[in-house]
């Protein structure tokens, strides 16, 4: 049966969603990340990707000529420019919202009410500390409202805000409220699971330590619901 499309976009693409007050709830207002929304100027979209990537290459190439590397060589001469396009074209082009994916919802025509749970989605991310990867699995879930969203969209949505410098806290809490706002439901449960090259690759080197962070909404707040959600998910499988 073909589920009915209600809604083609969400206001998310504007991203107006008052997160802050939420993060100082949840996390402490010690925590070191300042807010749940990435810090952005207001500036941050008047310079076009092209401009970017023109603008930002000389800059790297200068860092490596810093460190002594001779960029007449063969092997590093398109390094600049290369690393230019990645951060923008494909690193970091999650920052700019008008690369927000789509996000369609349909009708739950079944009548599924119980928790609907999608877990070990890949994802890959940059520390904004460190600028080195950090990447792992994501584990998602909600009650629906009344409303369902395609399952590859949940993957996209954990996909489009891993494409900032990002803390690891602050995607969980991206990731969870914008799921509160695309599927009109506080019922939103969101874990991360995931290894920090800042951490073993450098400063302590500890090559075994996974760091998870949660969000738990609405219904994910009762003692009940977070057990089933963390049943399904057993992230030690
Ligand atoms: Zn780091």
């Amino acid at each position: 049966m073909k589920q009915k499309e209600t809604l083609s976009t969400t206001p998310l693409k504007q991203e107006h969603i008052d997160l802050s007050s939420l993060l100082i709830e949840e996390m402490g207002d010690e925590h070191k990340a300042s807010s749940v929304e990435t810090p952005l100027r207001a500036d941050a979209f008047d310079k076009t990707d092209e401009e970017k990537i023109a603008a930002i290459a000389p800059h790297f190439k200068a860092i490596m000529e810093i460190l002594g590397m001779d960029l007449r060589d063969d092997s590093l001469k398109g390094t600049p420019l290369r690393v230019a396009k990645m951060y923008v074209k494909e690193l970091f082009q999650g920052l700019n919202p008008a690369n927000m994916p789509s996000m369609t919802l349909f009708e739950n025509k079944f009548q599924y009410n119980e928790m609907l749970v999608e877990k070990n989605i890949n994802f890959y991310t940059n520390c904004e500390h460190h600028f080195v990867p950090f990447f792992g699995k994501a584990h998602v879930a909600y009650i629906s409202s009344g409303k369902v969203i395609g399952l590859s969209k949940l993957n996209r949505l954990v996909e489009y805000f891993s494409k900032r410098p990002q803390v690891q806290e602050r995607l969980t809490m991206q990731i969870g409220k914008a799921l509160q706002t695309v599927l009109q439901t506080q019922d939103v449960a969101v874990m991360m699971d995931a290894k920090h090259l800042c951490v073993s690759s450098r400063g302590v080197k500890d090559d075994s330590s996974n760091t998870i962070t949660s969000f738990f909404g609405g219904k994910f707040q009762e003692e009940k619901r977070k057990m089933e959600f963390l049943k399904y998910i057993d992230i030690n499988e």
